[in-house]
């Protein structure tokens, strides 16, 4: 999962995030690697939640222009 979006990210996310990308997340299986960006997610609606707003308003859109621009 890759989110670059305009956001604070606070002391956790940076945690959760440098540990998504770790390698030894690269090599975990998927189970694991769901689990871990579940708890991401779920951190995310609770403590960020105009961060959410914004992905799922956003999707959409990106969708309809065919420009990948989130994953940019
Ligand atoms: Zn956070």
């Amino acid at each position: 999962m890759k989110l670059y979006l305009d956001f604070e990210p606070c002391k956790e996310c940076n945690e959760m995030m440098t540990g998504l990308s770790s390698p030894e997340m690269l090599f975990a299986d998927d189970k694991t690697r769901a689990d871990e960006s579940a708890k991401f997610l779920r951190h995310l609606t609770y403590n960020h939640n105009e961060v959410v707003q914004a992905v799922m308003e956003d999707l959409p859109k990106q969708k309809r222009d065919q420009e990948p621009d989130f994953y940019k």
